[in-house]
């Protein structure tokens, strides 16, 4: 078998005999893309490589408007920790942190976090959002007791990221009808999970998706379906740099427009791409008639 390595690539598959659907998501360059932005420590650019991979796993096996993300934060040294994927299939994400990180960076063991899943359009305000309940240490095993909780149905996951790659395996027990042998296969999901169990960071992280299905669940008979494109995107636009300083204020848009020489400069922390703002265009954005505007508070 002719095994080409794809990358930013999300495979759809069914495991016929066992009655499982599964997505695989390998990615390469939109990963790279994320993790350089900034000078990440290992054990968190790998925690943001899951959940950059989980962000688009998530969207493999649902009818998606919009984006989902997936959130943390956390009043200890990790603060935030942001990944998005699009139905577009273009992925972003960032985390902030100050200090020193715990090691191992243990999800149940971060003060006061908070996982948020959220599905649909931020603008519209035709929002999904769903609590991740942090009980275990890694993001796999969160998204685990989530996908048990919200949609009664077990889920195994695997989650691995390094430098140049974040790769994900997610497998949702079909539920009744799916798979007509499944219902006299009652060691199907055990079966599924004992295999999974055999794969470790390091075969997923270096193992091309055909490949690894394959070598996982040859005698599953896995059915393929046509891998979708992922690449690195951000949604920033000059509207929504705009409804930013709208909802700074007028004196806080005055007072960094005189700090700053008469001219706002705002850079995407995801992109990196500028946004400038001279005297004229703040005036602009906060809707002229300044007087009146600024006596309503
Ligand atoms: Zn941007």
């Amino acid at each position: 078998m002719e095994t080409v390595l794809v990358e930013d690539v999300l495979h759809r598959f069914l495991l016929e005999r066992a009655g499982v659907r599964g997505v695989l998501v390998r990615l390469g360059a939109a990963w790279r893309e994320v993790a350089g932005r900034d000078d990440y420590p290992a054990p968190l650019r790998a925690l943001l490589g899951e959940a950059l991979a989980a962000s688009a796993l998530l969207t493999g096996n649902i009818k998606l408007d919009g984006a989902l993300s997936i959130e943390l934060k956390s009043a200890g040294p990790l603060r935030l920790l942001f990944a998005e994927c699009t139905d577009q299939g273009r992925l972003r994400g960032l985390a902030r942190w100050n200090g020193e990180l715990p090691a191992p960076l243990a999800l149940s063991a971060l003060p006061q976090a908070v996982m948020a899943i959220t599905i649909g359009h931020a603008e519209r305000g035709q929002r999904y959002q769903g609590l991740v309940a942090l009980e275990r240490p890694d993001l796999a095993g969160a998204l685990e007791n989530y996908f048990r909780q919200s949609e009664q149905l077990p889920a195994k996951l695997v989650l691995a990221a390094d430098g140049g790659h974040a790769v994900g395996l997610m497998l949702q027990k079909l539920p009744g009808e799916g798979g007509h042998d499944a219902v006299e296969d009652a060691d199907a999901w055990p079966r599924i999970e004992h295999l999974t169990d055999t794969l470790d960071a390091a075969e997923l992280l270096a193992t091309a998706p055909e490949q690894l299905l394959y070598r996982l669940y040859h005698e599953e008979s896995v059915r393929l379906f046509e891998p979708r494109p992922l690449a690195f995107g951000c949604s920033c636009s000059r509207g929504r740099v705009e409804a930013m300083l709208r909802s700074l204020g007028r004196e806080e848009v005055q007072a960094a427009l005189d700090a700053q020489g008469g001219e706002i400069e705002v850079t995407c922390e995801f992109c990196a791409r500028q946004y400038r703002f001279d005297r004229i265009d703040a005036e602009h954005l906060l809707g002229g008639g300044g007087a009146a505007a600024s006596t309503v508070q």
